[in-house]
């Protein structure tokens, strides 16, 4: 199916080019807040991270923002808003463009094979044979990856540290 890419206003050009000459610091570390846990008061990396001195100079959170759906909003607008000002730059007419048609079966397949998927996996096999010391049958190896489908790799390291078996070590 596809859809056409529905985007809002644009940033302010200003906004944007104060972010331009902010990403180009070259001691900013390129996407680590992609792959953090979003502990801001204990990361040792706050003044490498754009991320981070972007949400310094962002207006308070609205009352709408409280909420996880609020923030998820007022974060998708917010790149939406950049999203629009690149392309009002590059004469770029986001309203001519149809985004790729979603298959979900086939992202599965190729979420199957990426390495990290398989890195989880090992990771999670790992974590129970160190936790429980044996290998987890085959009906919680499902689980746990039907878990990791939800949540992160440390959620399930918590799940493993909770599980009676590791409490009450007979
Ligand atoms: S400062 Fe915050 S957003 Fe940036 S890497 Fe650290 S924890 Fe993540």
């Amino acid at each position: 199916m596809a859809f056409r890419l529905q985007c809002g206003p644009g940033m302010q050009p200003s906004d944007f080019d104060r972010l331009v000459a902010r990403a180009s610091n070259p001691r900013l570390i390129p996407g680590i807040y992609n792959y953090c846990d979003r502990w801001c008061e204990r990361c040792g990396f706050t003044d490498r991270c754009l991320q981070f001195l972007e949400d310094q100079d962002a207006e308070p959170p609205s009352a709408d923002a409280e909420s996880l759906a609020g923030r998820v909003r007022e974060s998708l607008t917010r790149r939406l808003g950049t999203i629009t000002e690149i392309a009002r730059r590059e004469h770029i007419d986001l309203r001519t463009i149809d985004a790729p048609s979603f298959d979900a079966s086939e992202k599965r397949a190729r979420h199957g094979q990426d390495p990290l998927v398989a890195w989880a996996r090992q990771y999670g096999d790992l974590a129970w044979r160190l936790a429980l010391a044996r290998p987890p049958k085959p009906s919680e190896t499902a689980a746990m990856l039907d878990f990791l489908k939800r949540e992160p790799l440390e959620q399930m390291c918590r799940v493993i540290f909770n599980l009676n078996e590791f409490v009450y070590a007979d």
